[in-house]
C-alpha cells in the first residue's frame, strides 16, 4: 500500500484536520439521513482515543465560493455531536481563534470549506492557511477525491498525511476488486447510455475476464451487431464506438456478456404489458426494457464461475416493476454467493446504489461505495487527486 493509514501516524497531542463528506440530506433544517456522519466515526474515535484534537472540514452543497447561510456547517453541527458522541465546536471563518479555544474532548468543526473560493480553485495560499491550524492531515472522504480542492490534494502535500478509516476501507475495497483482484473477475455494468460510460468500458476490459453489458446500453451493442432494437434507447451514432470496445476486449481476452434474450414493450410504465424475446427479435414498434430470464442464467452461471465482481449501473429500468427483474436476481445471485464466502463484489455509482437496495441486495455486497463520481472515475482508471496526493 502506498499510502499511510492512522497505524502509522502518532496523533498523541497531536491537532488533526480530517477532512470528510459530511454532505448530508436536509429539510426543514433537519437532517434527514445522518449515515455520511456515521460513516467517519470510526476515524474521529481513533484520533480522539489516541489523544489527538480532531478538526473536522467539510463543504456542504455548491455555494461556490461564496457564504450562502443555508449552506453553514452551523445547521449541522449539533447532530454530528450527537451522532459523534463527543462535543462539537463550530468555527465561523476565525479557525485560528476557534482552534486556540478548544476545550477537552472537544472537535472543532470549520465552516463550509467552498465559502472561500481557493478551496475549489486548490489554492495554495488556501490550503496553507488550513494546514497551519493542525499538526497532520488525514483523508477521510474517498467521495471528493476526484476533485483536485485545497483540501483533498494541496493541503495533503503541506503536513503529514494519511488516509482516515473510511477512505482506507474504500480504497482497499477498490484495489482488492481491479487492481489485484482473484480471479476471474466479472464486471456488470449497466444504465442508461453507453456515451456517459465509454472511458470505464474501455478501462474495464483491459482488467476484467467478463463484462456483462446490460441496461440501455446494451441496446447500442446489439443495434453494432446489426440487430434490430425498434423503439428502444439507444445511441446509433456509437455503433463504431461499440464495436471497437468489442474489438478491444476481443484482444484482451475479456468476454463481454450481451443479453441473449430481452423483455419488450411498448409503454415506458410499470405493469406495461410485456413479452420476452431473442435479442434479435424485438418488434419495430417495441422497446427492450430489461435481460430476459436466458440472459440472467448466463450472467448467474458467470458469477458462480468468478471470484471477484464489479458492478456498476442496472440490468433494465429497474425504477418500473416488472422491468426490474433481472437487475434483482443478478444482484441477489451476488449477494448470495458473497454472503457464503465465494465472491467479493463490490458496487457503487450513482443509481446501483439504489437499484440493488430496492433489490434487497445491498447488505451481503462484500462493499458498497456510496462515492458516486469518485467511484466512477476509479472504474476509469483515472488517478483520482485527493488519493495520489495521499501517496506523497
Ligand atoms: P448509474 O447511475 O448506475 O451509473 P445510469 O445513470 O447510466 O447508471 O443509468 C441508470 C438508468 O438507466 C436508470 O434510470 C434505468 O431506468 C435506465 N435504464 C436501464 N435500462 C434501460 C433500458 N433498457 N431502457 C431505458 N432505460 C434504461
Ligand atoms: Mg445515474
Amino acid at each position: 500500500m502506498a499510502w499511510k493509514t492512522l497505524d502509522d501516524m502518532d496523533l498523541n497531542k497531536k491537532r488533526v484536520l480530517v477532512r470528510v463528506d459530511i454532505n448530508v440530506p436536509m429539510e426543514n433544517g433537519e437532517v434527514t439521513d445522518a449515515t455520511r456522519i456515521e460513516r467517519i466515526v470510526p476515524t474521529v474515535d481513533h484520533i480522539q482515543h489516541a489523544g489527538g484534537t480532531v478538526i473536522l472540514m467539510a463543504h456542504y452543497g455548491r455555494p461556490k465560493g461564496k457564504v450562502v447561510p443555508e449552506m453553514s456547517l452551523e445547521h449541522i453541527a449539533g447532530t454530528v455531536a450527537e451522532v459523534l458522541g463527543w462535543p462539537v465546536v463550530w468555527a465561523n471563518s476565525d479557525y485560528r481563534d476557534a482552534v486556540k479555544e478548544l476545550e477537552g474532548d472537544e472537535i472543532l468543526l470549520l465552516e463550509n470549506l467552498r465559502f472561500n473560493p481557493g478551496e475549489e480553485s486548490n489554492d495554495p495560499a488556501f490550503a496553507k492557511r488550513l494546514a497551519s491550524l493542525a499538526d497532520i492531515y488525514v483523508n477521510d472522504a474517498f467521495s471528493a477525491a476526484h476533485r483536485a480542492h485545497a483540501s483533498t490534494e494541496a493541503i495533503a502535500h503541506l503536513l503529514p498525511a494519511c488516509a482516515g478509516r473510511l477512505m482506507q476501507e474504500e480504497l482497499s475495497a477498490l484495489e482488492n476488486a481491479l487492481e489485484t483482484p482473484k480471479r476471474p473477475v466479472t464486471a456488470v455494468v449497466g444504465g442508461a447510455k453507453v456515451s456517459t460510460k465509454l472511458d470505464l468500458l474501455g478501462n474495464l476490459v483491459a482488467k476484467v475476464d467478463n463484462l456483462v453489458i446490460g441496461g440501455g446500453m446494451a441496446n447500442t451493442f446489439l443495434a453494432a451487431q446489426s440487430k434490430d432494437v425498434g423503439k428502444s434507447l439507444c445511441e446509433h451514432d456509437l455503433a463504431d464506438t461499440a464495436r471497437e470496445i468489442m474489438t478491444k476486449a476481443e484482444a484482451a481476452g475479456c468476454t463481454i456478456l450481451l443479453p441473449t434474450d430481452v423483455v419488450v414493450a411498448r409503454e415506458f410504465k410499470a405493469g406495461a404489458a410485456n413479452e420476452v424475446v431473442s435479442a434479435d427479435a424485438c418488434p419495430a414498434d417495441a422497446m427492450i426494457l430489461d435481460a430476459g430470464p436466458a440472459a440472467v442464467a448466463a450472467i448467474n452461471a458467470a458469477l458462480e464461475a468468478s471470484e471477484t465482481l464489479v458492478w456498476n449501473g442496472p440490468l433494465g429500468a429497474f425504477e418500473i416493476e416488472p422491468f426490474d427483474a433481472a437487475t434483482n436476481a443478478a444482484a441477489a445471485k451476488a449477494a448470495a454467493l458473497s454472503k457464503a464466502g465465494r465472491l467479493t463484489s463490490v458496487a457503487g455509482g450513482g443509481d446501483t446504489v439504489a437499484a440493488l437496495n430496492k433489490a434487497g441486495a445491498a447488505d451481503d455486497f462484500t462493499y458498497i461505495s456510496t462515492a458516486g463520481g469518485a467511484f466512477l472515475e476509479w472504474l476509469e482508471g483515472k488517478d483520482l487527486p485527493g488519493v495520489a496526493a495521499l501517496k506523497g
